[in-house]
């Protein structure tokens, strides 16, 4: 049994739907189980409709509607022609209704909850899920359409809420494999989940991929493999650097390294599952029908280069926290690591003084009453518009030269470094720049350290050597306030759950 999961451009159409039954359709021995998401930019439109609706702007969101409407229907006939979308076309209606609804109701109470929002964005999968499984069934595959809210059950915590996986399991194997023992095929809407009352929740943007390894794990699939618009995983988005290039294998801890630190291409949550079950997971291009990608296991052979790859994390704040003058030293850094843990927030970089504390977090996931209680004990200063650049490998253990490498390429780039962290047992190293020097500080470290012939590359490392920068400490201090010149920088990574 494998979990074949397709994202938002590889449902975008009427041909790229058909592809993507093509690819089943090779894969039918395997006992495939499917999970798409919302066709391309729909999930963002039925953001867009939430706004306008809770804005009072009841006419501007059915118009987004209407277009919504109209493009899931012309989809759906152009697959199954006239006739069969007919009979599709009850399935669809009422949930077009159902939206209407909603929308004039946001609009009458001009408020657009958390879970409002849950319920707004499931439609897309329904939507798409529902087309995807009858185009299937005209094509000889014989799919079953799976109510995804029925199978993954997930706590209260809206807009990105977590898989309780004992219940998950129990409803998905319930649900699913008596489907896959009479050689159907199921297909189910990713993102989407329900609390155990059935209440609608979403696993958080991009949260199709997550889908997929919940399910991978709860019927303990051979393989998982995530669908996408680019060959696999890549030594960076190529949207950075059209020249990043597709790496065959990886492992899990890169891969998730690599995904909480900003590549979109899987939902960070993504490997946990796959992880806990020691599940495969493969990333394909589903515009190429050959298409090998990157293979995602526990280990990995050894890569030639230095690094495995580099990310971009945007939307970051970095949070300055200085203990106010007067206030006792002692017990600074306890008060603010126990305001961290009342709001339950967790960072990414941490540099930490004897009098002051920075920290990094995404900008919208900081919460107000935080820095307003911080600002009970400490001067506080807050910087958004920043991101977060990770390097990731396992293999850069042990191996001397190589943060000087990679801040001597970021000094040529002629960009400012706000933060650096590198802790003893990592597999990344992580600093912080200004977000509009992203494109240039990753093109650099890209082009140094994946260079287009490997003879080039050892002579860069002859070239630069070692040292030239000094050891990364000196830039920590250098990037935070101290109050003093002795002060002496810890540097700490705090380990994500
Ligand atoms: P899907 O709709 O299939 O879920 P996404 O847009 O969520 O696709 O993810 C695929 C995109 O991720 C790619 O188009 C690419 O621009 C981006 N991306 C970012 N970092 C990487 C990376 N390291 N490797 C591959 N793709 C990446
Ligand atoms: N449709 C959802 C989103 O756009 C989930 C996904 O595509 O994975 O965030
Ligand atoms: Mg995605």
């Amino acid at each position: 049994m494998i979990v074949m999961k397709f994202g938002g451009t590889s449902v975008e159409s009427a041909g790229a739907i058909e592809r993507v039954a093509k690819i089943v359709s090779s894969r039918q021995k395997q006992a495939p189980i499917v999970v798409v998401s919302a066709m391309a930019k729909v999930t963002d439109q039925l953001v867009a409709m939430g706004h306008k609706a809770a804005a009072g702007d009841c006419e501007a969101s059915l118009d987004l509607l209407r277009t919504l409407r109209e493009r899931h229907i012309e989809t759906a006939k152009a697959l199954l022609g006239s006739k069969r979308s007919a009979t599709l076309a009850p399935r669809l209606q009422p949930l077009f209704s159902e939206l209407e609804n909603f929308l004039r109701g946001l609009a009458a109470v001009h408020e657009l909850t958390p879970r409002g929002s849950d319920y707004l964005l499931s439609f897309g999968e329904l939507l798409s899920s529902l087309i995807v499984a009858d185009a299937f069934n005209v094509r000889g595959l014989s799919a079953a359409w799976v109510d995804s809210r029925e199978c993954l059950v997930t706590d209260s915590r809206h807009t990105h809420a977590v898989p309780q996986m004992d219940e998950t399991r129990d409803r998905s194997k319930k649900r699913i494999l008596p489907l896959v023992s009479k050689k159907r095929i199921p297909v189910m809407g990713g993102f989407i989940a329900a609390t155990v009352d059935g209440v609608p929740t979403t696993l958080g943007r991009g949260g199709s991929d997550y889908s997929a390894a919940i399910i991978g794990a709860a019927l303990d699939a051979d393989r998982i493999e995530i669908w996408t618009d680019v060959e696999g995983m890549m030594t960076t988005d190529p949207r950075l650097c059209p020249n990043a290039k597709t790496i065959k294998r990886i492992s899990f801890n890169e891969a998730a390294e690599l995904a909480y630190f900003g590549a979109k291409v899987l939902h960070p949550a993504t490997l946990l599952p796959a992880i806990h079950k020691n599940i495969p997971v493969y990333v394909l291009n589903s515009r190429n029908l050959k298409s090998t990608g990157t293979e995602i296991t526990a280990q990995a052979p050894p890569s030639r280069d230095v690094f495995r790859a580099i990310t971009a994390k945007m939307g970051i704040s970095i949070v300055n926290v200085v203990a106010s003058r007067g206030v006792m030293v002692h017990g600074f850094l306890r008060s603010v690591f126990e305001a961290l843990d009342r709001h339950s927030t967790s960072v990414d970089i941490v540099a930490i003084s004897e009098v002051s504390l920075s920290f990094t977090m995404e900008t919208k996931r900081l919460p107000k009453a935080l820095l307003t209680e911080l600002e009970q004990i400490a001067d506080v200063a807050c910087e958004d518009k920043q991101a977060i650049i990770c390097l990731v490998g396992e293999d850069i253990h042990g191996k001397p030269g190589i943060a000087a490498s990679v801040f001597n390429t970021i000094a040529e780039a002629g960009v400012n470094i706000r933060m650096i962290s590198q802790g003893a047992s990592e597999i990344n190293i992580s600093f912080v720049v200004d977000e509009n020097d992203v494109p240039k500080a990753v093109r650099h470290l890209h082009a140094y350290f994946f260079p287009a012939a490997r003879e080039r590359r050892v002579a860069a490392h002859k070239k630069n050597g070692v040292g030239r920068l000094r050891a990364n400490g000196s830039a920590i201090i250098n990037s935070r306030r101290s109050r003093t010149n002795e002060t002496t920088a810890v540097e700490l990574r705090v380990s994500r759950p």
